[in-house]
């Protein structure tokens, strides 16, 4: 199981609209997927349509209990993708983390116990993150293998990815060494507005080949599916913003180490 962390520290940038739709996108292609909400928000669950009554077992239970993941992962209206939706009780995690031993590994603990010996059923693991950078974000990061931003075009975004890419620096030194930038994805995207073309291409100088091809556009109907307990792709998969997402997802999966493919 490869697992991608999506995170960004700054709120409403496109995180969890990314992480359904790219969850979605790669369970459409056969990628057994599992997508794990760690925002206390939970805004991911609610989005699959997972009502808050219906989550007996959550991302609290395997980061503070270290429950089982086959307990905690429920089963989406879209073939082949799970989700481990997320309850109120993980606003209070963050506060639970701090005196415990292992607080940055806790997930990634949880994770490697579900994956021994490859024992999980899923290919690949998405990790929706809240927006900041503590002691959630931190789990996300030591167990993924990847980490995937989405960056909104708009003028303070630069500044906000350089303290984002500040963490993982540390992260890689002090825990998780194999945690590598899968790339990042620029949301949002409005041609018309010249600004954030400015934007867009400025990250791109700046950052050169780390950018995914794919842009993200600025599109309703990506706004419109959560309400409804969807994924746009589901929602209208001719939509701009669906047909974003599937070439996101091409282009990631050409980015995954080759060994992984096979999976
Ligand atoms: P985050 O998880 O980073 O806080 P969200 O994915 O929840 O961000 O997006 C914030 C808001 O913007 C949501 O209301 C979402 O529906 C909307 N949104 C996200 N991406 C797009 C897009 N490409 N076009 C239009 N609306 C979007
Ligand atoms: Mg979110």
């Amino acid at each position: 199981m490869i697992t991608i962390a999506i995170a960004n520290q700054k709120g409403g940038v496109g995180k969890t609209t990314t992480a359904i739709n790219i969850a979605t996108a790669m369970a459409a292609t056969g990628w057994k997927t599992l997508l794990i909400d760690l925002d206390p928000q939970g805004n991911a669950s609610t989005g699959l349509g997972i009502a808050a009554a219906d989550r007996e077992f959550s991302s609290y239970d395997l980061l503070i209990d270290q429950a089982h993941l086959a307990s905690c992962a429920l089963e989406t209206e879209i073939p082949a993708l799970d989700l481990v939706p997320a309850t109120q009780d993980l606003s209070g995690a963050e506060v639970e983390l701090v005196g415990v031993e292992d607080r940055t590994h806790r997930l990634f603990n949880a994770l490697a116990k579900a994956n021994k010996g490859g024992a999980t059923a899923y290919d690949i693991c998405f990790i929706d993150c809240p927006p900041s950078l503590g002691l959630l974000t931190l789990n996300a990061l030591g167990a993924a293998d990847s980490l995937l931003v989405p960056l909104q075009c708009e003028f303070f975004a630069l500044e906000g990815l350089s303290q984002l890419l500040q963490t993982v620096e540390r992260v890689q030194e002090r825990f998780n060494p194999r945690l590598g930038i899968l790339g990042i994805v620029l949301t949002m995207f409005d041609r018309r507005n010249r600004l954030t073309d400015q934007v867009a291409d400025d990250v791109r100088d700046c950052l050169g080949k780390l950018v995914f091809e794919s842009v993200i556009p600025r599109n309703v109907r990506l706004s419109e599916a959560p309400s409804h307990g969807l994924p746009a792709l589901v929602y209208d998969h001719q939509c701009s913003g669906s047909r974003a997402y599937i070439a996101l997802a091409r282009e990631l999966i050409a980015r995954l180490p080759q060994e992984r493919k096979a999976a």
